[in-house]
């Protein structure tokens, strides 16, 4: 679908496919920054004959769907140490887009064993503090700095670059990135086809509590 195999010993055939691979904005259109995209619209992408209509249609706006994207994102960006990135950008997230960013330290110090909350005061040696949370005095720091993801979501990538300066090995270096991009891509594609033809949308009523007001007499 999205991957193409490129001669990487050709350096015009190399830059020839960065120049001309689709891209898309990385914030807005009026930032006028685009990166390198692919374009995940359902109506751009053929439906396989065993696929039912139904779920075709319905399955991305369904949380189940959306554990499965992420995680495809999470293991693009954990295989490149979160320097490059993948993430969705368009109306209804129409368009998969790289992006770069990096991990720093959260600033956080310590965290709720019972419930996770991170805190950023340190324990006292030897201590367990109070949870702000739970109120479990359960909270302890940190044995190694607590790190967290940061995304440049609005910088452009290779935006009107003409590669002439770049040496083949940065060439070819630039182009299996984009490649296992276009990789990610048909495997978002991929893992869609397969749910859909493992599963089928069923309607399920569920109770939703609500809280309502009541008149009780005064005894
Ligand atoms: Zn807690």
């Amino acid at each position: 679908m999205f991957y193409q195999e490129i001669n990487v010993n050709k350096r015009g055939e190399m830059i020839a496919f960065l120049k001309n691979h689709a891209r898309y904005n990385t914030l807005h259109a009026w930032n006028q920054s685009t990166s390198y995209a692919n374009c995940i619209k359902l109506l751009k992408l053929v439906k396989p004959d065993d696929v039912a209509e139904e779920i075709w249609w319905e399955l991305f706006t369904l949380p189940q769907w959306h554990e499965v994207f992420s995680d495809l994102l999470e293991a693009f960006g954990t295989k490149h140490h979160w320097q490059w990135q993948a993430g969705i950008n368009g109306r209804s997230g129409g368009y998969v887009l790289l992006y770069q960013g990096g991990i720093k330290p959260s600033g956080y110090l310590s965290y709720c064993t019972h419930c996770g909350q991170k805190n950023y005061q340190v324990v006292p040696e030897g201590q367990k503090g109070i949870c702000g949370r739970c109120q479990a005095r359960s909270r302890v720091n940190f044995t190694e700095p607590d790190m967290q993801v940061f995304t440049w979501s609005g910088r452009a990538i290779d935006q009107g670059e003409t590669f002439q300066e770049w040496s083949n090995s940065q060439l070819r270096e630039r182009v299996e990135l984009i490649q296992d991009f276009d990789r990610l891509c048909d495997e978002i594609f991929t893992n869609y086809v397969k749910l859909c033809q493992a599963h089928r949308i069923v309607s399920r009523d569920i109770l939703v509590p609500e809280t309502i007001k009541v008149l009780e007499p005064v005894i």
